[in-house]
């Protein structure tokens, strides 16, 4: 068989999304989907762009841009929206990273990270979480790289205080800090107040958690105007129309109704209390989780095991093959039945 392939990817090892299986209706707690609908007015907006559609979407996407930066108390110039944050993470990782300043991020992080690193050929270092699987802000100071935190973080759902990430970006000056915050709506502290102060810091955020448009693809990037422009560099290079019609409407349509959603993370934060406190009593070691998910593991018990169980019983949560977390599931919080029945069935397979 003939390869085409170049070599200059022979090595890349592609990102490996959570499954989404077509073949039965799943409890789905694996990929950090919200469990409520968007809100009443994004399928009007969406449905009204759809008569639109032979005209390319604004490149600059000013309403929606204009909106966002209104409701995070920014400029409209600090901030570039994308298709799904996974793209503001690939351009400012296009746009800060070299050899002269390598990326540098947890050992156990957000998988993405070492793909877009090898995949634009940007050196990379892994520093490892701490023995009960937090970031050590010592770490981070002065590490001489570009710098990628997920606040809170995954999978572990452990967040750092705003004092902690502000103490990183300063002692980091010469090089970009990237915190990634699409958890930060489910309790962790945003750094966005930060950005008027420190220009090397870019905030990273998606709607694709707090706000139910995980299908639709909208991330944001939240910076001084000169990092924002030094991305847009990269989105013009790339593609300008990144934010289609129909999203970009929909994306307005979400902030106007802003308060469904915060209502929303409220209801989620009340429920992954109730699921970490009902795993304990299973004998659970559950990690303090600030996002929308659990990261667990049961003594005794495989990860890939009881995954492989709770799948059997249509529910399906994710489980990393990995070193230091195999034995782990991240459980992501769905409504408070679906959690009942997640308690429920787990309860079984311990009992046998
Ligand atoms: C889900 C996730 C993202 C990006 O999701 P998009 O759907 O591309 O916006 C980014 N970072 C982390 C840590 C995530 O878990």
């Amino acid at each position: 068989m003939s390869c085409y392939f170049t070599e200059r990817f022979a090595e890349l090892v592609p990102y490996t999304p959570g499954e989404q299986p077509q073949d039965m209706q799943y409890i789905k707690l694996n990929t950090n989907e919200s469990p409520f609908p968007p809100s009443p007015g994004v399928a009007a907006a969406v449905a009204a762009e759809c008569g639109k559609l032979q005209l390319y979407s604004d490149p600059e996407s000013r309403v929606l841009s204009e909106k966002l930066a209104d409701v995070y108390g920014v400029c409209s110039d600090q901030v570039i929206m994308t298709n799904g944050s996974d793209e503001v993470l690939n351009f400012a990782f296009m746009a800060f990273g070299d050899e002269k300043s390598p990326l540098v991020f947890p050992d156990i992080t957000y998988g993405f990270y070492p793909v877009f690193a090898q995949l634009n050929h940007i050196p990379y270092r892994e520093i490892p979480l701490t023995e009960d699987f937090r970031i050590d802000p010592e770490d981070y100071i002065a590490c001489g790289g570009t710098v990628v935190i997920a606040n809170p973080n995954a999978p572990t759902g452990i967040a750092l205080g705003l004092d902690v990430i502000e103490r990183i970006v300063a002692g980091n000056a010469d090089h970009v800090v990237v915190v990634d915050e699409a958890y930060v709506d489910f309790g962790g502290e945003s750094a966005v107040s930060l950005v008027e102060r420190y220009d090397n810091l870019l905030v990273t955020g998606t709607f694709s958690k707090s706000r139910s448009m995980a299908g639709a693809r909208l991330g944001f990037g939240i910076g001084s105007a000169s990092l924002i422009r030094d991305l847009n560099t990269i989105k013009y290079s790339t593609n300008p129309y990144n934010v289609n019609r129909m999203t970009a409407a929909a994306g307005v349509a979400a902030l106007e109704e802003n308060a469904y959603y915060m209502d929303n993370c409220r209801a989620i934060i009340a429920n992954r209390e109730y699921t970490a406190q009902a795993l304990r009593a299973l004998g659970f070691e559950v990690l303090d989780s600030s996002a929308n998910f659990l990261f667990a593991r049961c003594p005794g018990w495989d990860g890939g095991e009881l995954y492989r169980k709770l799948k059997a019983r249509g529910i399906l949560v994710r489980h990393f093959d990995k070193p230091r977390i195999a034995d782990f599931l991240r459980i992501s919080i769905g409504t408070r039945e679906q959690m009942e029945r997640f308690i429920g069935a787990t309860a079984e397979i311990l009992e046998g």
